[in-house]
C-alpha cells in the first residue's frame, strides 16, 4: 500500500536520468525525515538525562528538607527525654508545669508539629504540649506507638496518618521514640511527637518547578505518610504498585524505578531516598507524559522549520520529475518521430533510388511538368528516351515554361492537353502530331496528375511513345489492303465499263447510220452510259483516295447506302444483293474507310464462292448495345479446317487459280478488333457462309474517346451562336464581327492563334471557330485548325482565305473553306450549317 502510495505520487522513472530525479525527491523527504529521527532520538535521550537529573536534583533536595525536619523531631524527641531523663514519673508530674511551657514553646517553633506528648512506662500521661495539666491516670496503653515501642521496634517510630479524637479535623502521624531507659535498663515510657502531613505537601507543592508529578514521604513498607498531590479521605495510602518495594530491596538506600501514576496509571519514573537515621523515604516521581511532552515541545520548532523546508524541496522534486517525465516522453516520442521520419526518407531514398532507374532507362519517354497558376507548365524533368524520341535536350529546356521550350504550335497542342489532364485530375491518353527538334512526329502519350493534400494538381507526369513510323505503316498497310478490294474489284469494273464502252460505241456508231430523227436518241443513251462511267470513276477515285485512320463516329446506314454501288461492282450479274438497314440508327466509333474495305472483301469473298451465282445478303442491326453487321451468302461454304483458320494472314484456298492473296479476311478482323469488336463465322461445306461483325454502340454523333477533354463547344442547332473569331486585321474583324452580331450572334474576338487557343482553353465556350487563315506569328489559321481537330474534334471551324495555295492544303486535309471575298449571304449559311 505504501508503495502504491509512494507510485502515485512519485511515479517510477523509465530513464535513469528520471530515476535519479526521483531518488532526489525520495531523499529530499527522507533526509530531513532521518534528520529528524536522529534529533528525536538524540533529544530523547537528552530528555531522559534531564528528567533522571531532575527527578535526582528533587530526590536529593526533598530528602534533605525531610532529614532536616525529622532530625529536629529527632532533636525534640532528645530535648524531651533530656527534660525527663533524671526524673521519676512522680518527679514529671510535680515538675508537669514547667516541661509543658518548654514543650510549647518547642512546639511553636515547629509549625507542622502539632502535640508533643510524653507517657510513662505504665501508659500513663506525664506532659503534653497541648494539654495541661493531664488529667490523673489518663490511660494511654492503649495507642500502637506505646504498645510498638514498649515491644521493642526499632525507633523511631512512626504511626500511621490518624485523625485526632479531640480536635476534630486535625490529621496527623506520630514519631514516637522510647524514653532513655532506667538504671536498670527498664521500660519508662515514650516520647511522641504529631507531625501534620500537611506540612510536608506544602513543601512538596512548592517543588514542582521541578516538573514533578508528585512527591511522596513513605515508610519502607510502602505505607504514605504525606503526598503532593494529596491524597484523597478514603483513597489507599499504600504506593500503588510492586516496583518500590522491588526497587528499596535492590537498593535500599536509594534509587530509581519505573511506576504507575496514582491519578491516571499512566507510567511514572521515580526516584527515592532513604532518609539517614530514619525509616522514612522521600520519592519522588515524574510522569512519563511530562518528559514525552518536553521531548515533543522539543522537537516542534526544527519540524516547523525542517518540514515546510523538506516538503517544498519535495513538492520541488516532484514538479521537476513530473517535467523531467513529460520532457522525456516528449523526447521518447520525438526520438519516435524521427526514427519513424528517419525510416520514410530511407525508404523515400529507396524508392527514390528505383524511380531514377526506372526514369533514366524506361523505353518510353517520361516527363515531369510543374503546374503553376495560371496555365503555366514548367518543363520539371524529361527522361533520355524523351530526349531521343523527341529531340530535345533536357538540360536545355528543364526549368522552362512549354512556350519557351517547344514551337508556339506544339505549345499550344499541350498546353490543350495538359489543362484537361489537370481539370479533369485523373489520367488521359491521347495521340498528337507535333513539331518538335526531331521533326514532325505522332506521338501516343498517357497522362496523369499528381495532388497536394489541398487536392491541387502540382504536377503532371506523362509518357510517351513515338508512333509515327507505326501509325504511317498502318495507314499504308490500310492503304494496300484497299488497293487488294480495289484489285479484287478490278474485274467487275472492267466489265461494267466494257458495258458502258460498248454501249457509247454501240451508239455513237449507230449514230454514224442513223436518220436525223433517231440521232438525239442515240446521242442521249451515248452520254447517259458516258455519264455513269463517270459515276463509277468518282466512286473508284473516292475509294482510293489516301485517307488518314481514324476511328469516328459513323453511321452504318448511311455507309451502306454509300458503298452499295461499289459492292455491286464487286460481285457478278449473276449474284443478287440484298441490303437490309436497321430500323434505327446504327452508331459506331470506327474507321469508315476501314469499313469500306472490310465490306469490299467480304463481297469479294462471297463472289468467289458463288461461281454458278446466288444471293448476298448484308443486314444490319442494332441489338443492345451492340450493332451486328451480317454478310452471308449462299455459296460452297468451308469445311472446318478452313473456317479454323479464318482471318489468318496469307492464308488462302484459291492459291492454284492464281486468285487469292489470303489478306481479305486479315484486313477485316484486324480491322473490326481494332475498333472494339468481334467477328463470328458460322459456315459449312455446300450451306453457304454467315459472318456477323460486332461492334460496339456508341453514343450518336459524338466521340466515345474517354480520354478526350471536355469539349468547349457544345453545337446549337438553331438560334444565336457563340462564334470565336480569329482576325489579325481589326478592320475585318470589326467588319466581320459587326455582321455577325447583326444576325444575332455572339462573337469573340482573337487576334491570332494563340489568343484563340487561349480562349479556347478559358471559360467561355464556343460553336464554331472563324478563322483567318493567313496570319502573322508561328501559328497559322491551319495550325489552329489542327490543334483544335485534335483537341476538341467536336468543335466545328471555318476557315477564310484569300491564297489559294494555302487554302488547297486545308483543303486537302478536310477543313471546310471559303475563299475570299465572301458574301456575307455565304458566311452566315456555311456558318449556320457548320454549327448546326
Ligand atoms: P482470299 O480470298 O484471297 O483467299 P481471304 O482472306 O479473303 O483470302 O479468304 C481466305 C479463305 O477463306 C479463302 O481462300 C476461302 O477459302 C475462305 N473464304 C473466305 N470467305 C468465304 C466465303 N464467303 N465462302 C467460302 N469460303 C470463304
Ligand atoms: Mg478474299
Amino acid at each position: 500500500m505504501a508503495s502504491d502510495l509512494l507510485r502515485r505520487f512519485l511515479p517510477p522513472g523509465r530513464t535513469p536520468g528520471l530515476r535519479a530525479l526521483r531518488a532526489l525527491a525520495l531523499l529530499a523527504l527522507l533526509v530531513p525525515a532521518m534528520v529528524l529521527a536522529g534529533y528525536a532520538a538524540l533529544t530523547w535521550e537528552q530528555q531522559e538525562r534531564l528528567a533522571e537529573e531532575r527527578l535526582d536534583r528533587a530526590a536529593d533536595l526533598l530528602l534533605e528538607h525531610a532529614t532536616r525536619v525529622f532530625d529536629t523531631y529527632e532533636l525534640l524527641a532528645s530535648y524531651a527525654d533530656e527534660l525527663v531523663r533524671d526524673l521519676s514519673p512522680a518527679g514529671i508530674r510535680a515538675d508537669e508545669a514547667e516541661i509543658h511551657a518548654r514543650l510549647v514553646r518547642f512546639k511553636e517553633a515547629l509549625p507542622q508539629v502539632q502535640d508533643v506528648w510524653l507517657v510513662d512506662g505504665q501508659g500513663r500521661g506525664l506532659a503534653a504540649a497541648n494539654v495541661f495539666p493531664i488529667p490523673p491516670n489518663l490511660d494511654l496503653s492503649d495507642r500502637n506507638y506505646w504498645r510498638a515501642l514498649r515491644d521493642g521496634v526499632p525507633e523511631p517510630y512512626l504511626s500511621d496518618v490518624l485523625q485526632g479524637r479531640a480536635q476534630s479535623s486535625a490529621v496527623f502521624f506520630q514519631y514516637a521514640r522510647r524514653l532513655s531507659p532506667g538504671p536498670d535498663g527498664a521500660f519508662r515510657g515514650v516520647v511522641a511527637v504529631s507531625v501534620q502531613p500537611d506540612y510536608f505537601r506544602d513543601y512538596f507543592a512548592r517543588v514542582r518547578a521541578f516538573g514533578l508529578s508528585s512527591a511522596a514521604l513513605i515508610r519502607p513498607d510502602g505505607y504514605i505518610l504525606a503526598r503532593h498531590p494529596a491524597i484523597a479521605p478514603g483513597q489507599a495510602r499504600l504506593v500503588p504498585n510492586a516496583g518500590f518495594p522491588q526497587a528499596m530491596a535492590r537498593n535500599p538506600e536509594g534509587g530509581t524505578y519505573l511506576g504507575v501514576s496514582a491519578q491516571g496509571g499512566g507510567p511514572v519514573s521515580l526516584a527515592y531516598r532513604r532518609l539517614s537515621g530514619h525509616p522514612l523515604y522521600v520519592v519522588v516521581g515524574m510522569s512519563r507524559e511530562t518528559v514525552r511532552a518536553a521531548w515533543l515541545r522539543g522537537l516542534v520548532l526544527p519540524l516547523a522549520i525542517g518540514l515546510p523546508a523538506a516538503l517544498a524541496l519535495f513538492a520541488l522534486a516532484r514538479v521537476a520529475l513530473g517535467q523531467a517525465g513529460r520532457e522525456a516522453e516528449a523526447l521518447a516520442a520525438l526520438r519516435e518521430e524521427t526514427a519513424r521520419a528517419e525510416e520514410a526518407e530511407a525508404a523515400r531514398r529507396r524508392l527514390d533510388a528505383r524511380y531514377r532507374a526506372w526514369f533514366a532507362h524506361a523505353s518510353e519517354g517520361l516527363f515531369v511538368i510543374a503546374v503553376e497558376e495560371p496555365q503555366r507548365f514548367v518543363i520539371e524533368a524529361l527522361s533520355p528516351a524523351n530526349e531521343a524520341i523527341s529531340g530535345l535536350d533536357a538540360r536545355k529546356v528543364e526549368g522552362k515554361e512549354l512556350s519557351e521550350a517547344v514551337p508556339a504550335e506544339t505549345a499550344a497542342v499541350l498546353r490543350a492537353r495538359f489543362a484537361a489532364c489537370a481539370a479533369a485530375r485523373a489520367p488521359i491518353t491521347y495521340e498528337d502530331e507535333l513539331e518538335v527538334p526531331a521533326g514532325r512526329r505522332r506521338f501516343e502519350s498517357s497522362l496523369a496528375p499528381i495532388l497536394d493534400e489541398a487536392g491541387r494538381v502540382t504536377h503532371l507526369v506523362g509518357a510517351s511513345r513515338d508512333v509515327t513510323e507505326r501509325r504511317a505503316l498502318e495507314e499504308r498497310l490500310g492503304q494496300a489492303q484497299r488497293m487488294e478490294a480495289l484489285g479484287q474489284m478490278s474485274a467487275g469494273v472492267a466489265h461494267d465499263f466494257n458495258n458502258i464502252l460498248q454501249v457509247v460505241v454501240g451508239n455513237l456508231d449507230m449514230l454514224r447510220r442513223a436518220p436525223e430523227a433517231r440521232r438525239e436518241r442515240l446521242i442521249g443513251a451515248a452520254l447517259q452510259a458516258a455519264e455513269q462511267g463517270s459515276r463509277i470513276t468518282g466512286q473508284l477515285l473516292a475509294f482510293s483516295r489516301r485517307q488518314p485512320l481514324r476511328p469516328e463516329p459513323t453511321e452504318l446506314n448511311a455507309l451502306l447506302a454509300e458503298v452499295e454501288g461499289m459492292l455491286l461492282r464487286s460481285l457478278r450479274a449473276d449474284i443478287r444483293l440484298v441490303l437490309a438497314p436497321s430500323p434505327v440508327p446504327a452508331w459506331v466509333e470506327l474507321d469508315a474507310a476501314q469499313m469500306q474495305t472490310a465490306l469490299i472483301n467480304l463481297a469479294v469473298n462471297a463472289r468467289d464462292a458463288m461461281p454458278r451465282g446466288g444471293t448476298l445478303a448484308v443486314r444490319l442491326r442494332v441489338e443492345g448495345e451492340e450493332v451486328a453487321l451480317e454478310v452471308a451468302d449462299t455459296g460452297e461454304g468451308m469445311p472446318p479446317e478452313v473456317l479454323a483458320r479464318l482471318g489468318e494472314p496469307f492464308f488462302t484456298t484459291k492459291r492454284e487459280s492464281g486468285r487469292g492473296t489470303g489478306l481479305g479476311l486479315a484486313q477485316v478482323f484486324g480491322f473490326v478488333q481494332q475498333s472494339g469488336g468481334r467477328v463470328e463465322a458460322e459456315s459449312a461445306p455446300g450451306a453457304g457462309t454467315r459472318l456477323v461483325l460486332r461492334f460496339p454502340r456508341a453514343a450518336a454523333g459524338t466521340p466515345a474517346a474517354p480520354a478526350e477533354p471536355p469539349m468547349p463547344a457544345g453545337p446549337s442547332a438553331a438560334g444565336p451562336l457563340r462564334l470565336l473569331l480569329v482576325e489579325d486585321t481589326p478592320e475585318v474583324a470589326a467588319a466581320t464581327a459587326g455582321l455577325l452580331e447583326a444576325r444575332g450572334h455572339a462573337v469573340t474576338l482573337a487576334d491570332g492563334a494563340e489568343a484563340a487557343l487561349a480562349a479556347l482553353q478559358g471559360e467561355a465556350r464556343f460553336d464554331l471557330v472563324l478563322s483567318d487563315l493567313v496570319m502573322p506569328g508561328e501559328m497559322d489559321g491551319l495550325a489552329l485548325a489542327r490543334a483544335i481537330r485534335r483537341v476538341w474534334p467536336g468543335l466545328p471551324v471555318l476557315l477564310v482565305s484569300g491564297y489559294s495555295d494555302a487554302a488547297g492544303e486545308a483543303a486537302r486535309e478536310g477543313f471546310p473553306l471559303l475563299l475570299k471575298p465572301v458574301p456575307a449571304e455565304t458566311l452566315v449559311a456555311e456558318i449556320t450549317r457548320l454549327a448546326a
